[in-house]
């Protein structure tokens, strides 16, 4: 038969491993040994059935009593562990607050797109429109309106990307604007339109590769001057450019305008004393232009006795380098993001 003192001691037993239980499963352990179902004390329950009515009454008040002990001590045991396992799961997953957070990343403008669009803020502060026209161009917008013969070098295949289509290349420059402009205004005045766009030819080396960008010009109207050239491009060489830079127009051809003329800005490099950037002109040259050929005019319908006008061609890329300051023209075109992102220089008009 169990003695009252066996209990005791099973009292004793049970704070004594409760008090070494050092985390939850520890205790758990404790806890299923005397409490679970076939725990210590659900076994001696068991064991009472055998005894006389009397002794089980007795035996049970005391194994009850013991219950009552051992739940209050394991389970207050059990409730500070999981405290402190808390408390310790919370220290560890604290949010450090000072940690400086993940920027998302933002995209930048190509140098190419910034500088084209100082180049169309410039020009539709002085009365310009914009126009644009497909990239793979018919042969007579890009040749014959233009006054480009069959036997020009540009009609060559090593110069230019024809396509499988017949009568259709990838564009050589942005010149074939000059006539749709014409064409959609019909023969009404002022023309004063700028075409920036994509050009592609068979070039590829330091200062060409096969796609790059234009801006074409043209100006008509009644009595429209070479003086009204060269004050509209120096106007915008010194927008672009800054005010400290000349500017000098040399005698050209080509074959779209008459006279024609290329407009040199003095050297970034050596701000015109002469170097090897300028091979010690002291010039360099940004931009072909002149007179609308009187061919070219009547192409675009209109009569070149009643009408004068002014065209330009200028090379985006060309200007991009010299406000970046780059050398090699690849470099714009190789994609790489940390060569790219460095040109966050001010140019132009705030938001550009
Ligand atoms: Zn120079």
């Amino acid at each position: 038969m169990p003695s009252d003192n066996r209990y005791e001691t099973w009292l004793e037993d049970i704070q004594e491993q409760t008090a070494q239980a050092q985390d939850v499963d520890q205790v758990q352990e404790v806890r299923n040994r005397w409490l679970g179902r076939r725990g210590l004390i659900a076994q001696a329950m068991k064991e009472l059935a055998a005894l006389p009515l009397e002794e089980k009454r007795h035996q049970g008040q005391l194994l009850n009593a013991l219950r009552e002990k051992a739940l209050e001590t394991i389970g207050g045991r059990q409730a500070a562990l999981e405290l402190a396992e808390e408390t310790r799961q919370l220290q560890q997953e604290r949010l450090d607050m000072t940690l400086p957070g993940t920027l998302p990343h933002t995209g930048l403008l190509h140098p190419t797109t910034r500088v084209r669009r100082f180049i169309e803020d410039v020009f539709l502060r002085m009365g310009f429109s914009l126009e644009y026209g497909p990239e793979i161009e018919q042969e007579w917008y890009n040749f014959e309106a233009l006054n480009i013969p069959a036997n020009h070098p540009a009609r060559d295949m090593q110069d230019s990307f024809f396509t499988n289509c017949p009568d259709r290349v990838l564009r050589t420059h942005t010149s074939p604007v000059q006539i749709r402009a014409m064409q959609k205004y019909q023969g009404s005045l002022p023309v004063k339109i700028i075409a920036p766009g994509r050009v592609f030819r068979r070039d590829d080396d330091a200062t060409h590769v096969p796609m790059f960008f234009q801006v074409e010009g043209l100006v008509i109207d009644h009595g429209i001057t070479l003086a009204d050239l060269k004050g509209t491009l120096t106007a915008m060489a010194l927008e672009l450019l800054g005010s400290e830079i000349k500017t000098r127009f040399r005698p050209s051809y080509f074959p779209f305008t008459e006279p024609s003329v290329e407009m040199d800005v003095t050297c970034a490099a050596c701000g015109g004393t002469g170097c090897r950037v300028c091979k010690g002109t002291g010039w360099v040259e940004i931009l072909g232009s002149g007179m609308v050929h009187p061919t070219v005019l009547r192409n675009g319908g209109y009569d070149p006795d009643v009408v004068t006008g002014f065209a330009f061609g200028l090379g985006i890329e060309r200007l991009a380098m010299r406000l970046f300051g780059i050398d090699d023209l690849r470099l714009l075109y190789q994609n790489d993001m940390q060569f790219l992102s460095q040109f966050q220089t001010y140019i132009g008009r705030p938001g550009l």
